[in-house]
């Protein structure tokens, strides 16, 4: 799994073209503050089970910290600390009031019972409740947490700091969730992309062939999306394994076969094929939707897509990116191309402060524009500096977060 190098790695190299002071760097390199905390639970069946969970704070210059919470085996310290720069960055790259954070329980939720999930949430929210709040730090979900999981952060938190909404977002709408936020991330990364191939002059995703790994929130909406827009959806996989047909697959039946089954094993409309592989498949536009560090040095050489729409945070490795770069391969970064979902998150947060609900069409309208208006401002650093996507995305961000840092005073 990618770390906090690697995301220091994007950070330096565009503090290096801004000629940024080396104490500057620090500073804002610097997490500020970190957590780890016990969550133990009784299992259904009587024994005690032990989790460490985990919350980075990263930087609060521009408004509360925001990240997501994730359970997965992999969850540490220094993922953690990664995910969380990266969302510093993404939050000032769509240019929305927060800072950022992230964090999770290092844990196989698969391996508990919905039951003992609730406990597991709740005990974390224990743990971390004095850290969090609407005005602090406001979690969201991620790998292997959903609206459920926000409901609960949110009712007990409520249970000890009074009604508050607006302490996690990504909740269920019929519990002060939003319209729009489940399929926000998928659709501002079409949003992202269509904005691109309209710049570069590539035409529009009708026709274009796409492989996409993961089939969760996020790929499973981006699919959707592409499909609406004429887009071949040529292969999705999940972590058992994928299918592809190189004419297209029949993305709504494909949803409903995962809707029903929950993985995409025994989907009869393609043959097999292995995460790896579809990485590598001869297609338009890759769209990495899952865990990050899939795309290495070892399979960056035999890419063969044009263009990696990253939809997940971090999948690609900095020794990657720069293989990518050299070939020609244009990388849309997770900072600019995943903050769909934080953007609505905002949205979220916003609704729950002023108790009034927005319309579909008001979140989708504003997406559009958070996401047209991100997209603008970094493909015209790609132009002036002549530098990659990222690394455009890093000098916006370091110098929106900079800026409002040397303002407030250190
Ligand atoms: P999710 O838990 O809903 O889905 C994850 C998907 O990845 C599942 O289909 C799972 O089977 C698959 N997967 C897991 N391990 C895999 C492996 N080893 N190989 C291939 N596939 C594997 O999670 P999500 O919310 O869709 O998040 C996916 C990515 O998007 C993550 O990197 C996350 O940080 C990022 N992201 C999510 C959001 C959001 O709003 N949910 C926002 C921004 C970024």
């Amino acid at each position: 799994m990618p770390g906090f190098e690697d995301v220091n790695y994007y950070f330096r190299k565009a503090a290096r073209i801004m000629d940024l002071s080396a104490h500057v760097e620090r500073m804002l390199v610097t997490p500020f503050r970190e957590v780890k905390v016990d969550v133990s639970i009784t299992l259904d069946n009587g024994d005690l089970g032990t989790f460490i969970g985990y919350r980075v704070q990263h930087d609060n210059s521009r408004g509360p910290m925001k990240g997501g919470l994730r359970y997965h085996p992999s969850v540490d310290m220094d993922e953690a600390q990664g995910l969380a720069s990266l969302m510093t960055w993404k939050t000032a790259v769509v240019n929305v009031p927060f800072g950022g954070a992230k964090g999770g329980i290092a844990v196989d939720p698969a391996l508990l019972t919905p039951r003992e999930q609730e406990r597991l949430t709740r005990r974390f929210v224990q743990q971390i409740h004095d850290i969090i709040g609407p005005q602090r730090d406001i979690p969201a979900p991620d790998v292997n947490t959903n609206a459920q999981v926000m409901a609960w952060i949110m009712d007990e938190y409520s249970r000890m700091h009074g009604f508050s909404p607006a302490v996690v977002t990504g909740k269920p709408v019929d519990l002060f969730g939003s319209k729009g936020r489940e399929e926000a991330t998928g659709r501002g990364a079409v949003m992202a992309l269509e904005e691109h191939l309209h710049d570069a002059g590539l035409g529009e995703v009708r026709g274009k062939t796409f492989a996409v790994q993961g089939f969760g929130n996020v790929g499973s909406w981006t699919c959707r999306f592409l499909h609406e827009r004429g887009g071949r959806v040529v292969a999705v996989s999940d972590a058992r394994g994928g299918v592809h047909d190189p004419d297209g697959l029949d993305v709504p039946a494909l949803l409903a076969h995962v809707r029903a089954a929950r993985w995409i094993e025994g989907f009869t409309g393609g043959a097999p094929i292995s995460n790896e592989a579809l990485l590598l498949l001869d297609v338009d536009v890759l769209v990495p939707a899952a865990l990050g560090g899939v795309i290495t040095e070892v399979n960056a050489g035999e890419v063969r897509a044009r263009i990696v729409l990253e939809a997940a945070n971090a999948p690609t490795t900095p020794r990657a990116d720069e293989m990518l770069q050299a070939r020609g391969v244009t990388v849309l970064p997770d900072i600019l191309v995943n903050a769909g979902g934080v953007t609505v998150s905002y949205f979220e947060w916003a609704q729950n402060i002023q108790q009034f609900t927005w319309e579909e069409e008001r979140i989708t309208a504003e997406l559009g524009r958070h996401m047209r208006e991100a997209y603008a401002t970094l493909a015209r650093v790609v132009r002036e500096r002549k530098v990659p996507f990222r690394t455009a995305a890093f000098i916006v961000a370091i110098d929106r977060v900079g800026r409002a840092t040397v303002l407030r005073g250190v």
